[in-house]
């Protein structure tokens, strides 16, 4: 499963969302036996991978598991909010307010790091923010626990097995020792809350005491994210999001993140800055990201957008994050668009879902959740009836649905 997922959701949680319902997940049994019998069965596993008996002890030994995490994993509610929503609650004043301040006081660390990676400031305090508050809200679970009870779990065993190995291995090469593993309930770990895969891959020891510590150090914690967004795929010196304006025609099905245009195209088509400037017309590629169609906000995504969307695949939270990004580099709030956007709610999104597979633009598990798959199934089922294609569902286009 890939990280964001887990991220998301832990995210949801915090944000107390508005329009949640009940998460729509196969009820499984577990039939490996008990606990303890798989525990034993996975220390066998981890020390044929390599992991010495110390640390299998000292992290494992005496384990028991914990209801509460399974508890709290299956009680999760979908995440349902729109931009506006999601990200009026996200770059709030405190993080706007914090942010700078941080930036100020670690100007020397963030120079070195940018220096080194190629990632700038802003980008970097911005996934502190969302992540943890800027480390002020970690998670207070014992996580070599909550992995394990998740590992044996029958929801996802193979991710969070494949986590409970690379959490062991962080212990054997000596980064953390089990105690001082405590982060969220579902395994992520430090200030930008990493998962204990993603730690063992990219964490790095910025600071030069030999450990990579993303629970105390700030310098490894912040050349960490770095490192794992330059894994992401980010490009130094080039953008990664920015606030533009759209006219009132346009070819709409152009505007969607598989699709790119040299920046000189958008301006053809009529595309601005967001203070009606003129774009550089260069030839720099660009998508047109349209969160909530084409009466809402409107941006174009470069390439360094898809490292957003590595960090965490929730289309809504990858883009909040960027404009957060934008927002501390400087950038002004932006705009809401040109008119009034009603978000549908979880239960019209799951009936849009459902028309939308019975029309056969989509299949998979229907899940009440508005991200890129379900926006692309929109602009299919737009393009077909020949409806402005921005890929954002409305009530008219459920109707429609309904009529065929
Ligand atoms: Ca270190």
């Amino acid at each position: 499963m890939p990280r964001g997922k887990i991220r998301s959701i832990a995210l949801a949680a915090l944000a107390v969302a508005a329009m949640a319902a009940p998460a729509a997940a196969a009820p499984c049994r577990n039939n490996t036996g008990s606990f303890e019998r798989w525990l034993d069965g996975f220390k066998q596993e981890a020390a044929s991978q390599g992991v010495s008996r110390a640390t299998i002890a000292a992290a494992l030994d005496g384990m028991s598991f914990d209801q509460a995490i399974i508890n709290r994993d299956h009680g999760q509610g979908v995440f349902q909010q729109s931009f506006l929503q999601f990200s009026d609650r996200m770059v709030s004043r405190d993080r706007l307010t914090t942010g700078p301040r941080l930036m100020q006081k670690h100007a020397a660390l963030f120079a070195r790091i940018e220096q080194q990676y190629g990632v700038p400031a802003p980008v970097l305090v911005a996934f502190w923010g969302l992540e943890s508050d800027f480390g002020s809200n970690n998670g207070r679970y014992p996580i070599l626990r909550a992995v394990a009870t998740l590992a044996y779990d029958c929801r996802r065993p193979e991710f969070f097995r494949t986590q409970l190995l690379d959490a062991l291995r962080i212990v054997d090469r000596g980064d953390l020792t089990p105690g001082e593993m405590i982060g969220d309930w579902a395994g992520e770990l430090g200030a930008m809350q990493f998962t204990p895969s993603d730690y063992y891959k990219y964490a790095v020891d910025f600071d030069g005491d030999g450990r990579r510590d993303l629970v105390h150090s700030v310098p490894d914690t912040l050349a960490s994210a770095a490192n794992f967004l330059v894994g992401l795929g980010w490009r130094r010196g080039e953008p990664w999001l920015q606030e533009v304006r759209v006219p009132a025609e346009l070819p709409w099905e152009e505007a969607d993140l598989s699709i790119k245009h040299p920046r000189s195209q958008w301006a053809r088509w009529g595309v601005t800055l967001a203070d009606g400037r003129a774009l550089a017309a260069d030839s720099l590629p660009a998508s047109l990201l349209l969160p909530m169609g084409r009466f809402g906000p409107a941006f174009l995504a470069y390439s360094n957008f898809q490292a957003f969307l590595g960090w965490n695949q929730a289309f809504v939270y990858a883009t909040t994050a960027a404009y957060l990004a934008n927002r501390l580099a400087g950038a002004p709030p932006i705009h809401r668009g040109n008119g009034t956007v009603v978000p549908l709610n979880a239960q019209q999104v799951l009936e849009l879902q459902q028309l939308l597979a019975r029309r056969g633009y989509m299949s998979g598990q229907l899940d009440g959740k508005l991200g890129l798959t379900t926006r692309a199934a929109v602009r299919q089922a737009q393009l077909k009836l020949g409806m402005p294609a921005d890929s954002y569902p409305t009530v008219d286009l459920i109707n429609r649905l309904r009529g065929l």
